[in-house]
């Protein structure tokens, strides 16, 4: 792959390689089995990053990380089990030298779709819990064992992937925006403390990737469906073609589902990864395709 530059005059210069952006770095990816983990993977791969697949999807994290090669690897890891967590930091550091630059909080959870799971009338404490244990406790338990390991080394970037649903109310179950909404505030205030040991603290927030998912929460009730998908007007980043990862990024011309792909979700991520950040801390980067701007939110 290469990438085209122009010189100072606006003339083209010769192609030169894309630079590699996490050259010789050491990542984590929770959830990396699938949907947005899985592009965040692949593509921290692309740039020079060997990574660790932390996920409870044993055949889906192994087969992944034999297709990719020696550099990647799979370690089963519940992120709501902190002694899980504190084992897929320790396999990292155990594999790759003491080394551990970037760690990315992905694994999340949806939580039922049923119209009673999502109401503050009847919502359920148990299925409450066990979302705000993955997605709220996991993300803190990642930043937690994280920044124990970075902070010897006086680096790392920590990149966690909130949603819209962290921002705006309405988006969700509420177990689920709880969730999400921890996860900012979570960035926010761990920025603030890392910050002096030299480590960055991010969070990015997609809206609407045809992963598995959002494409099983549909498949819950048809006609949620209909009215949650994100539609034409709503994308404000207009988009033709695309769809190299597959789901979801047919270019708005012929949209009948959401435009983003997981990939769009990770090139932030790998942005927020990468030393090209490294001025930027406690911010949560929103993927929406300017979604989150639209009076019209959900059509
Ligand atoms: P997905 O369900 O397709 O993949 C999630 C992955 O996380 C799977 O591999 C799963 O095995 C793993 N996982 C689930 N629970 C886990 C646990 N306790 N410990 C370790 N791994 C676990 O979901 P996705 O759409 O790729 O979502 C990835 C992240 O993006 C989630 O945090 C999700 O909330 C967030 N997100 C997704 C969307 C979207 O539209 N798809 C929008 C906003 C935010």
């Amino acid at each position: 792959p290469s990438h085209h530059g122009w010189d100072g005059n606006g003339a083209a210069v010769v192609p030169t390689p894309m630079p590699k952006r996490l050259d010789g770095k050491v990542a984590i990816v929770t959830g990396g089995a699938r949907g947005i983990g899985e592009a965040i993977v692949r593509l921290f791969v692309k740039h020079g990053a060997r990574v660790v697949i932390a996920d409870i999807d044993d055949a889906a994290g192994e087969a992944l990380a034999s297709a990719l090669g020696p550099q990647v690897s799979f370690v089963r890891c519940d992120v709501s089990v902190e002694e899980d967590v504190r084992r897929a930091v320790d396999w990292a550091l155990s594999r790759h030298g003491g080394r551990l630059d970037v760690y990315c909080n992905n694994a999340g959870v949806l939580g039922r779709q049923t119209r009673a799971a999502k109401s503050i009338l009847s919502f359920d404490a148990g299925e409450f819990d066990r979302v705000l244990r993955v997605n709220a406790l996991g993300a803190a338990l990642g930043m937690k064992h994280a920044a124990l390991a970075m902070v010897p080394r006086r680096a790392g970037s920590i990149v966690s992937v909130a949603s819209v649903a962290g921002v705006l109310g309405g988006l969700g179950p509420h177990a689920y925006t709880a969730s999400k909404h921890a996860i900012v505030g979570l960035t926010k205030n761990a920025a603030c403390e890392l910050g002096a040991h030299g480590i960055r603290v991010n969070c990015v927030s997609p809206f609407g990737v045809a992963t598995p998912m959002l494409i099983n929460a549909w498949r819950q009730g048809p006609r949620r469906r209909r009215r949650r998908r994100p539609r034409p007007r709503h994308h404000r980043a207009q988009r033709r073609g695309g769809g190299e990862d597959g789901g979801g990024g047919q270019g708005l011309a012929t949209l009948k589902g959401p435009t983003l792909r997981p990939r769009d979700i990770a090139e932030a991520v790998l942005f927020l990864a990468s030393d090209e950040s490294r001025y930027i801390s406690g911010h949560n980067l929103v993927v929406d395709g300017g979604v989150t701007t639209s009076r019209n939110l959900i059509g």
